[in-house]
């Protein structure tokens, strides 16, 4: 192998250019520093690819896919009400994975863009941490060694493998191949009901699969307000999702092109078989071969490269960001401590806040959360007030035809500050900044119901779920008076 020792010197070294690295590279080139910023993806044609696991195999593509799906499902079932007729609606999988392909390659090559309009130096190849100034660049058969003052490591996650169900080529898969799909399947199974079985799960479901979501937990999507959670769980019954809790994966085997499983559920040994097993049980950080031992970084006890609320490590200079440490792994949140790292490297007072980070799960309905569930309150002793509003009392849900759910706001019993905001319904997703905003800017419940929503909007409902914390909304019996 040949090796050069260039003399390639920055001020600071990205490693991994997903939403948490790249973003890091980019606030820190803007902020003057020599930056560098290493990744290793690949695309189907062996170039480099930007965007780590949201742009390839994550976040983008499975909304791409859930777009389509949703809009082929809304044709079929729901379009005659709204007077227009479609006469022979059908889809095409190779067109759906065009279109979703094409969106990923647009904003991949959007982060090469913004790289080279920020002077980041964008290094193809992976990175080893040799010492805690030093890395080694390896691609192919090249190798070089460059300098960098400060390291930040955004080397991102996997997802987990189980044993009892070992990855094939194209009959158990992770979500990555469960993207990738080029038919819709007859019947699937999922392993896991967490955020990636029901957004994949759903995606196939549309289309025509049956499927079949095996969850260990017996609770259903126990992060989220159970209230909510239970509202989901309804709705996705009805649509067909068959969810079955409680359930425990022990073994899984290709035979004749489909596979057999074994799982237990309640203790009662079932037998299933599918087209496809999709393994979504967790993801795991990536911390393997990233650094020489002599360089000493440590772990916390679950894994994570340990780092303080400022996402610096045990080795001043190292810094760690997104899925590889602690907290949500949330494209979002990774964004945020890469920004927060850049500003801390250059020398400016930088904090973010881990209590507001919003949580949404794209299934229809989509369900957006943030700050405290009732759950949480309750087990902490917090005395709150609630206040909901209804989608189905709201107008424009009416006009959009999409009246599932609603809106439900928690503020302190004492003072009204708003401690928490759930929603499951249409553009839960978009809905849920506003609850962000008003609680970053610590609002009351009054603060919201006090101000102007445009008429007819889907925010309204925030705003009457606002006034029903007091007992006031308008346009629907409040919970509390
Ligand atoms: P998850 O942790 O959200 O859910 C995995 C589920 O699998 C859990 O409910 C767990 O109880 C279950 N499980 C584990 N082992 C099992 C077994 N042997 N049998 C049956 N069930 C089992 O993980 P995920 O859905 O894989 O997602 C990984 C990460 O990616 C999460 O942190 C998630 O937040 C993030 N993500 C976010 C989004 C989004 O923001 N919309 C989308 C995709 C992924």
């Amino acid at each position: 192998m040949k090796v050069t020792d260039n003399k390639n010197e920055f001020d600071v070294v990205v490693i991994g250019a997903g939403p948490a690295g790249y973003v890091a590279a980019i606030r820190c080139a803007q902020l003057g520093l020599n930056t560098a910023c290493v990744d290793d993806w690949k695309d189907e044609n062996g170039k480099a690819a930007l965007g780590g696991t949201c742009l390839n195999v994550g976040c983008i593509p499975s909304k791409a896919l859930l777009e389509s799906s949703e809009k082929y499902e809304e044709s079929i079932r729901h379009i005659n009400e709204y007077g227009i007729v479609y006469q022979d609606v059908s889809f095409d999988v190779a067109t759906m994975q065009a279109r979703k392909n094409k969106i990923v390659k647009e904003l991949t090559g959007g982060i090469a863009q913004l790289f080279k309009a920020n002077n980041v130096t964008q290094l193809f190849g992976r990175a080893f941490i040799k010492s805690t100034r030093q890395l080694e660049i390896t691609q192919a058969e090249e190798k070089k060694v460059i300098s960098a003052k400060h390291i930040i490591i955004a080397t991102g996650s996997s997802p987990v493998a189980i044993d009892c169900a070992q990855l094939t080529a194209d009959i158990i898969v992770d979500s990555s191949g469960a993207l990738a799909f080029d038919k819709v399947p007859e019947k699937i199974c999922v392993i896991g009901a967490g955020v990636i079985g029901l957004e994949l799960g759903s995606v196939w479901r549309r289309l025509g699969a049956e499927v079949v979501v095996l969850e260990a937990q017996h609770e259903f999507l126990a992060i989220a307000d159970q209230q909510i959670a239970k509202e989901a769980q309804r709705q996705f019954k009805k649509q067909g999702l068959d969810i079955r809790l409680n359930s425990r994966l022990m073994s899984a085997e290709v035979k004749k092109n489909k596979v057999e499983l074994i799982f237990k559920q309640e203790e009662k040994e079932q037998q299933l078989t599918a087209d496809k097993l999709i393994v979504a049980v967790g993801r795991t950080p990536n911390v393997e071969k990233i650094w020489h031992e002599s360089v000493e970084l440590l772990l916390d006890e679950r894994g994570f490269i340990n780092v303080d609320e400022q996402c610096e490590t045990n080795v001043p200079g190292i810094y760690a960001i997104g899925d590889v440490v602690r907290g949500p792994m949330l494209a979002h949140k990774g964004s945020e401590e890469g920004v927060m790292v850049a500003e801390l490297i250059a020398g400016k007072p930088q904090q973010m806040n881990y209590d507001l980070i919003p949580s949404v799960v794209y299934t229809d309905p989509e369900i957006a959360w943030v700050g405290k569930t009732e759950q949480e309150l309750k087990a902490s002793g917090i005395r709150y007030n609630a206040g909901a509003f209804p989608f189905a009392a709201n107008g424009r849900a009416k006009a959009l035809g999409n009246t599932t759910g609603q809106v439900k706001i928690l503020a302190d019993a004492e003072t009204d500050r708003i401690l928490g905001v759930h929603i499951i319904g249409p553009q839960a997703s978009e809905l849920i900044a506003q609850a962000v905003i008003s609680m970053e800017l610590s609002a009351s419940s009054e603060d919201l119901a006090m101000m102007v929503f445009a008429h007819p909007s889907l925010s309204e409902a925030l705003h009457e779920a606002a006034l029903s914390v007091s007992g006031a909304a308008i346009h629907a019996v409040s919970r509390k008076r």
